[in-house]
């Protein structure tokens, strides 16, 4: 069967959805770092930024590691279904915007969120198809130690944490791939692997170039022959 070439500006060009790339991890086990990286190295990767009503750390900044509120600010944006969802840790609010994600998706960008266990489980009733990745720190000791060396945690969050740390490694079974953060160099090939390996897969790709770059004449050679 014959068929006939489509002119280019007949055809709107069709952009593939962004992929919804969730990142999960104990505290300590080194995400925020990787997760920064990531961002940085992967083109076209955006990483989201979640509204909280912890205080910010030394050296965080506002409206860039996260959107700082008060709890009332944040319960009229639950109110207003702003957020994809919302969860309660270690005693303080966070929540993923709903509007900016929707809009990256839509436009073909690949969204990047760093939430804990429960907000992932969230968020794999509404996306299915987004790619889940653990990453685990390589013992309880490192993971005690990086968070002792963290500026701006009291020692009992600290402990609180910890405690935390010690049931949510075991959430790894719900996650599609696993980092295990010991070198940070090899976990950002691992990770930068991920990405790639996912947007290469075939039911994620956008293949209408295949139709104009192999279309077959009336004689059943390609266009191009
Ligand atoms: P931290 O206070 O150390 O920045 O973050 C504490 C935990 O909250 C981390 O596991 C972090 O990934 C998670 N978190 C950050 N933003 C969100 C969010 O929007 N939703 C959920 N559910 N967890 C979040």
């Amino acid at each position: 069967m014959s068929t006939a070439p489509v002119p280019p500006n007949e055809k709107p060009a069709q952009v593939r959805r962004g992929i919804l790339f969730i990142i999960s991890a104990p505290s300590g086990s080194g995400k925020t770092t990787l997760c920064k990286q990531i961002t940085a190295n992967v083109p076209g990767l955006w990483h989201s930024v979640s509204y909280t009503t912890r205080k910010p750390r030394p050296g965080e900044v506002n409206g860039k590691d996260y959107h700082f509120l008060d709890e009332t600010a944040f319960r009229q944006m639950i109110d207003r279904n702003e957020f994809v969802e919302w969860a309660h840790v270690y005693g303080n609010l966070y929540g993923t915007p709903r509007k900016e994600l929707t809009e990256k998706m839509e436009q073909g960008i690949d969204v990047l969120l760093e939430i804990d266990v429960q907000g992932a489980r969230s968020v794999k009733k509404k996306f299915e198809d987004g790619v889940y990745i653990f990453i685990l720190p390589p013992s309880f000791d490192t993971l005690r130690t990086r968070l002792q060396n963290r500026a701006g945690d009291s020692p009992e969050e600290i402990q609180r944490r910890l405690q935390k740390a010690k049931e949510e490694v075991w959430s790894y079974r719900e996650y599609y791939y696993i980092v295990r953060n010991d070198d940070l160099k090899q976990s950002l090939k691992e990770l930068e692997s991920i990405f790639l390996a996912e947007r290469t897969k075939t039911k994620r790709l956008n293949m209408t170039w295949l139709e104009e770059k192999f279309i077959l004449d009336k004689e059943g050679k390609s266009g191009n022959a």
